[in-house]
């Protein structure tokens, strides 16, 4: 180990919600903040759209907590709805002292506006005009110019760029700061009072995403290694536009469709009203699965976004961005039929929080995209991502201002259902080895390819065993290949992140499994409707090595509803009550099967890659101690 540094606060990440966090802590903290590429690299930088709050004056908090909630299909956390709704007002008059500069009405024009002149959009599924954008479709990208400029003012905050996080450390269940690879290859540890993920989403685990390079699950899985619970990880939002075009993956924001564009297909019928009454405006996985369905019919590979009808002057000047990336693939935006298909877009679940953003470790925070507060439910609502990771940062801020001295306390969000896995061994044995470059990068594409394949937007127990299967696969194969690593050797850091998708895509297999229904971004084509007894279920992941300090700090009333599945040889902690039947079984399938067996998920494996038929070769149930 080269070298160690003590902070009170240590933030893994450099978007909207790491630096909210930063900006909003008193000066006389001491904290670092850790980016794995330059400052400023980011989802956040590549926001288009906007940002919502309900400020017009036909609007409300009200009104947006009910679009949110109606957005989330049944699995919203409505206590964090009603703060991320209320308190986005004054967020935003700080994210304007902050120096961000929201594009404003020019004044004689009849286009929607604040009493203040800030400028609303419309975006699909929100009932008002209520979003907030700068430069046209760039907000994000002034976002972090703002942001990132206040940041290298601050003389209280150290700043480590491309500097990778590798690992979190955790001493008596209490996370105590980070291992991290600086940009010289040297690894060095960090005490923190309090360590903050704030590093972003996972579109990178599929093919087809809106992502940029970055997004890689990072947060998923240093959480899961040092034990937090991770939650609602079925829910992947797939963006509805993105350009298909060669070699690129742009967003095509929904704003457009917002102004009034027409989703055509290639018999040039505009399609959108066969599916939903909202038609273009419809919720985003509505949009997508009938782009996909339109796709399926005609057996094409993109359906077409319709401008035409517009002005031409205002489209250029509303989404100056996307006209420029359109017309670098030669495409006009205002008068060409724009190619586009769905990807990967937004991860609605995450490490599970509280409001103020603590996990379920002591010590371990959690904003933004990585974290899951509950706002989003099943089904992300337009434009109100960028809105909580800067709302939950303001308040993970403050609360951690008045709390630094009591940071061992664990969230106090509880979970309703709790599988637990263990996989510790086939982690270490990646931990352990070195790919060459090629065949890393050969392996992420094919584990990219099967979650497209298989894992986005329609699903089915088949298609999700098949899955689960060929990462195995791949695992296997992986290890054949590498290299042990010797006494001392560096990991590189694309191996590493490669090591963390592998984490993150299994466990979204795993959840994707165990919801037996179809509920906003999940589609099931086996279970095709919601399951109204499911309304308000979360699935919550924990490795088994840690279940006992979960159960610890969850409480009686959810103990009791423990669903225990792991690998029985593994239980070393003391004894666990014997689980009741879990409340989410409920199809005729289930009710045949014990509810707590080894590998219990459905399709009998455990989730983390091995088929049904290895798991099943030596089921058994896990002991009961009660
Ligand atoms: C193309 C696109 C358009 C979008 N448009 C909108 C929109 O209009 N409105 C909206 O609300 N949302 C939009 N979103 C979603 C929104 O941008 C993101 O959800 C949000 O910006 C996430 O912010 P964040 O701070 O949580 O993470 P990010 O902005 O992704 O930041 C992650 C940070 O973590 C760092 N990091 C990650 N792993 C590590 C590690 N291991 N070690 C060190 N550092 C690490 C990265 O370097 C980076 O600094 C869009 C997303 C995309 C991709």
């Amino acid at each position: 180990m080269a070298y160690s540094q003590s902070y009170d606060v240590a933030i893994i990440g450099g978007g909207i919600a790491g630096l909210s966090v930063a900006l909003r802590l008193p000066a006389h903290l001491r904290v670092a903040l850790f980016t794995k590429g330059q400052l400023g690299e980011s989802n956040t930088r590549y926001a288009q759209g906007g940002l919502t709050v309900a400020l017009g004056a036909d609007d409300s908090p009200e009104l947006h907590f009910q679009d949110t909630i109606a957005a989330g299909a049944g699995l919203c956390d409505e206590a964090a709805v009603r703060i991320l709704a209320e308190e986005a007002p004054a967020a935003v008059r700080w994210l304007i002292a902050m120096g961000v500069q929201f594009d404003r009405a020019q004044p004689g024009t009849d286009a929607h506006a604040t009493a203040d002149g800030l400028l609303l959009g419309r975006e699909a599924a929100h009932s008002r005009w209520r979003v907030l954008h700068a430069g046209g479709d760039a907000t994000g990208a002034e976002i972090e110019r703002a942001l990132t400029l206040a940041l290298r003012n601050r003389s209280s905050l150290d700043l480590f760029e491309e500097t990778y996080v590798r690992s979190l450390r955790v001493e008596n269940e209490i996370c105590t700061g980070l291992e991290a690879i600086d940009r010289d290859g040297r690894t060095f540890t960090v005490d923190a009072r309090a360590t903050i993920l704030a590093n972003g989403g996972a579109g990178g685990l599929w093919l087809h995403t809106s992502n940029p390079a970055g997004a890689t699950a990072d947060g998923l899985a240093l959480a899961w290694r040092a034990g937090a619970t991770l939650t609602d990880l079925e829910f992947m939002q797939f963006h509805p536009t993105v350009l298909a075009v060669d070699g690129g993956s742009h967003l095509v924001s929904e704003a457009v469709r917002g102004e009034g564009a027409y989703l055509r297909n290639h018999a040039g019928e505009r399609f959108m009203p066969r599916y939903h009454q909202l038609a273009e405006l419809a919720p985003r996985d509505v949009v997508a699965r009938s782009i996909l369905s339109e796709m399926l019919s005609e057996g094409t590979d993109c359906q077409y976004l319709d401008l035409r009808h517009l002005p031409a002057d205002r489209v250029y000047a509303r989404f100056p961005t996307i006209s420029a990336i359109c017309r670098k693939y030669g495409l006009d935006l205002a008068g060409d039929l724009v190619p586009v298909a769905p990807a990967a877009h937004y991860c609605m679940g995450g490490v599970m929080t509280d409001t103020f953003g603590r996990t379920t470790r002591a010590g371990l925070y959690a904003v933004g995209e990585v974290a899951c507060t509950g706002v989003h439910g099943a089904n992300r609502l337009a434009s109100n991502s960028l809105l909580e990771g800067l709302v939950f940062g303001l308040r993970l801020a403050g609360g951690l201002a008045g709390t630094l001295a009591e940071q061992d306390i664990p969230s106090a969000r509880r979970p309703i259902a709790i599988p637990v896995y263990d996989d510790r061994s086939r982690d270490e044995a990646l931990l352990r080895v070195e790919l060459d470059r090629e065949s890393m990068l050969q392996a992420r594409r094919d584990l990219r390819q099967v979650m497209w394949q298989y894992v986005s937007l329609r699903r089915d127990r088949q298609g999700l065993l098949e899955a689960r299967n060929q990462l195995y696969e791949l695992r296997s194969t992986i290890l054949a290949k590498a290299t042990a690593t010797q006494n001392g050797q560096q990991f590189s850091i694309a191996w590493l992140e490669t090591i963390n998708m592998f984490k993150a895509a299994e466990l979204v297999i795993a959840a994707a499994l165990q919801r037996r229904e179809s509920r906003g971004s999940h589609w099931r084509l086996d279970y095709n409707t919601p399951d109204e007894t499911l309304a308000g279920r979360h699935y919550v992941f924990q490795p088994m090595q840690y279940a006992q300090s979960l159960r610890s700090t969850a409480g009686d009333d959810v103990s009791d509803r423990l669903t225990y599945v792991g690998e029985a040889g593994d239980h070393k902690g003391p004894p666990f009550p014997t689980p009741p039947p879990s409340p989410l079984r409920t199809d005729d399938e289930a009710s045949k099967k014990p509810t707590c067996v080894r590998g219990g998920v459905e399709g009998g494996g455990d989730p983390c890659g091995r088929s049904g038929a290895l798991a099943e070769d030596g089921l058994e149930e896990v002991p009961s101690h009660a």
